[in-house]
């Protein structure tokens, strides 16, 4: 068992306490993960916050210099990170290998951008810029379904932005972060990079810290009210990347047969526990039955197995309480719907649960109306597309959204009337480092992502000039 420390002002420092980290697939520990104590939060915004004149002050290319040394040094020791990401999370090798190399993009595309000068307006008598200054220390927050790539879309712009971080990871999934301080302690100046680790209880002080200016929060959207409203006392800066009830809406001029794998992997990816997700799936009267038969076969097929083991299509729930609340929604969905396929878990050791397609339920059904995150696929039946478009937008949630169809006319006027951050019209999960994305409703507040999700770590200061 390799030994795992925080990052605080530079040095890799044990934490006042350990907190076991399990294996999802097999519930061992697979190593302690330090734990650290409100003073060493307190220690790591001071390292961040000293760090910070120094820093912010650099030339953002040369910042943006050393954050391509980070991604070089990343890319040096991904396949071990691959591994580790999948014993800890759970998910397949090839899917932890995907975020890994995702990761590593985020981080080289953020490298690559500029924050110039604007003009906005110019004449004889005038000239009016908006410049794009670092804010300050950064809160950098994240749940534990993809800790990696999560971790990257806050860390890479915060700095190159000029800001400090000081990054917290859930407790279920801190190595691989823990790792990345690592990296970190090698490449960057002391103090710019700084991890701590909690069991579930520094949240709060970190988003309420008086030297705190932005907090960049994933998580669910019970725990983004949380931070908002902590961060209200001192008016910080905030992204919030919250929970999805993401809806699919299947017209009926697909074809089953072609369409069903593309639903099936987007709503099973991660094992469901995906934010953006397809969580519950309207599915046009024509063509139910044959879907639900299409879902149904694929479920039945797929292989279920600890994610290290080649072959394997997926893995466990990441954690013991998300394995509870998703056996909740299993009981519910055998209560009000039918079963296509599936509907247990997998008599051994781990957080297993078979994937599992539910027909003929209603839409005030727990597993319709709330976030499931788990492998489970409401499929719900319409006849009006009207119809079926105010279902999808009953909902206070408003993240991603899928529509598939044949005509590229009719699911555009679809995608048009959802309400969501991001709407894929058939495809789903196409993230480029280069496209904003962020949620609508209770969804989200901000972006992520993008030459937008850079600005995000800055104040925008207008500059209006007499000439
Ligand atoms: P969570 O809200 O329980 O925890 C997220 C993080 O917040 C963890 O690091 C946790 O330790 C921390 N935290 C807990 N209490 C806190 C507090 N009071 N103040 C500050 N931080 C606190 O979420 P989770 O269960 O880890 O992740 C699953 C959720 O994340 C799902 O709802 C999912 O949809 C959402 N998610 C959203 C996106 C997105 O981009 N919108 C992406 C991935 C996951």
């Amino acid at each position: 068992m390799r030994d795992f420390n925080l990052l605080i002002g530079g040095q890799l420092v044990a934490g006042t306490a350990t907190i076991p980290v399990i294996n999802p697939a097999t519930e061992n520990v697979l190593a302690y993960a330090p734990r650290a104590s409100l003073a060493q939060l307190n220690d790591a915004v001071a390292a961040a916050k000293a760090s910070f004149a120094a820093w912010s002050a650099r030339p953002l290319r040369e910042r943006g210099k050393l954050l391509v040394a980070l991604a070089d040094a990343f890319a040096a020791c991904q396949d071990d990170f691959a591994r580790l990401l999948t014993e800890e999370q759970g998910k397949p090798l090839p899917h932890a290998a995907g975020e890994i190399s995702h990761s590593i993009d985020v981080i080289r595309y953020f490298s690559s951008l500029d924050l110039p000068l604007q003009v906005i307006k110019e004449d004889e008598g005038q000239k009016i810029v908006r410049q794009h200054t670092p804010l300050g220390v950064v809160a950098a927050i994240t749940p534990w379904n993809f800790p990696m790539v999560l971790l990257m879309m806050k860390v890479a712009p915060a700095l190159v932005a000029g800001n400090t971080v000081v990054i917290k990871p859930a407790p279920t999934t801190p190595l691989t972060t823990l790792r990345f301080g690592e990296l970190c302690a090698e490449v960057l100046p002391p103090g710019v990079v700084n991890v701590i680790v909690d069991q579930n209880d520094l949240g709060e002080a970190l988003t309420s810290h008086p030297d705190i200016a932005k907090v960049a929060f994933t998580g669910s959207t019970a725990t983004g009210k949380k931070v908002m409203a902590s961060a209200a006392q001192t008016l910080k800066r905030l992204t919030l990347e919250l929970g999805g009830n993401d809806a699919a809406i299947v017209l009926d001029d697909v074809d089953p047969k072609d369409v069903a794998p593309k639903l099936f992997a987007a709503a099973t990816m991660n094992s469901g526990q995906v934010c953006l997700a397809i969580k519950r799936l309207y599915v046009h009267d024509s063509i139910y039955d044959e879907m639900c038969e299409e879902l149904g076969k694929l479920a039945e097929t797929t292989i279920v197995d600890d994610g290290i083991k080649q072959g394997t299509q997926m893995g466990p729930l990441q954690n013991k309480a998300q394995f509870e609340k998703v056996k909740g929604f299993l009981d519910e969905a055998k209560r009000y719907g039918k079963i296509v396929a599936g509907g247990g878990v997998l008599p051994r050791k781990g957080y297993f649960v078979s994937p599992t397609i539910v027909r003929d339920i209603p839409d005030d059904a727990r597993l319709v109306r709330e976030e499931q995150f788990g492998p489970i696929v409401p499929v719900l039946r319409y006849d009006d597309l009207n119809d079926a478009i105010a279902r999808a937008n009953d909902s206070d949630y408003g993240l991603g959204c899928t529509v598939w169809s044949s005509d590229p006319e009719r699911a555009l006027d679809v995608a048009r009337r959802v309400e969501a951050g991001v709407i894929w019209i058939n495809k789903h999960l196409d993230l480029p480092p280069d496209i904003p994305m962020g949620g609508a409703k209770q969804s989200g507040i901000g972006a992520e992502l993008g030459q937008e999700g850079l600005e995000e770590f800055t104040q925008a200061k207008i500059i209006n000039m007499a000439k």
